[in-house]
């Protein structure tokens, strides 16, 4: 039979990350909540307990493989305390499954410090014509003599504010719902790049 309980392994680390969460995260919600400061504070102690490498490669300082049990365990737990600092996990582990696909150097670049709570990456899907539908994105990527020239709207981005990087998704020119989208790493510090608040939305 199966046993779907929790491991004893799983239960410590749902409960240090719920003391945390009440003891640290709590008093200090609200104030976190209508800053539009990053609190990168917060974001290196979870990735000192390991939050933030669940289900990532261990040579960039993950936990290794794959484990949504846990993701959800700590997202939960952070959430008692921090409804937006509890997003971490799930985003980290988004952009990081990511990335581990990138080059080497990508994953030097970013992966490696996005586990350590040293950056952030944001996703960039969304545009202001495409959200549920993904697949009618317009952002145009095509060749140019150093690599690639982008061009297109994001809109609803977490982090977009305060990442080192983006994974942009855009699509060769002329082709037509998701065939020819790719995911490119873009620097938010290129040439070209532009970046706005939404107020009130983190
Ligand atoms: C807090 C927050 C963080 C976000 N972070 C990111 C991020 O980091 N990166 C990113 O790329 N995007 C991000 N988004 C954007 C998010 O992915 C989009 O909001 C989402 O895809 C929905 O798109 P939309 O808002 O354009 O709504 P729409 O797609 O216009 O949908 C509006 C409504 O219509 C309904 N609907 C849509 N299509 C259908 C259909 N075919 N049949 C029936 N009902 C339908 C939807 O359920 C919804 O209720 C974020 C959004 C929020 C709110």
């Amino acid at each position: 039979m199966i046993s779907f309980a929790f491991t004893e392994e799983q239960k410590d680390f749902r409960l240090t990350l719920e003391r945390f969460a009440h003891d640290t995260l709590l008093p200090g919600y609200r104030d976190r909540a209508s800053s539009t400061d990053f609190p990168w504070d917060v974001q290196r102690r979870l990735a000192s307990m390991g939050v933030l490498g669940i289900g990532l490669p261990e040579e960039y300082g993950g936990s290794g493989a794959e484990d949504p049990i846990l993701l959800g365990l700590a997202t939960e737990a952070l959430a008692e305390g921090d409804v937006n600092v509890a997003s971490a996990p799930v985003q980290v582990g988004l952009v990081g499954s990511q990335l581990a696909r990138g080059s080497e150097t990508v994953r030097q670049e970013y992966l490696a410090p996005l586990i350590r709570g040293e950056c952030t990456v944001a996703i960039a899907l969304t545009e202001p014509g495409s959200g549920s539908d993904a697949a009618a994105l317009r952002t145009i990527a095509e060749p140019a003599p150093n690599g690639w020239r982008i061009t297109g709207e994001k809109t609803a981005i977490s982090w977009a504010m305060n990442a080192a990087a983006a994974l942009v998704y855009a699509r060769a020119p002329g082709s037509t719902r998701s065939a020819g989208v790719s995911c490119f790493v873009v620097p938010l510090d290129a040439q070209g790049v532009s970046r706005a608040r939404t107020l009130g939305m983190g």
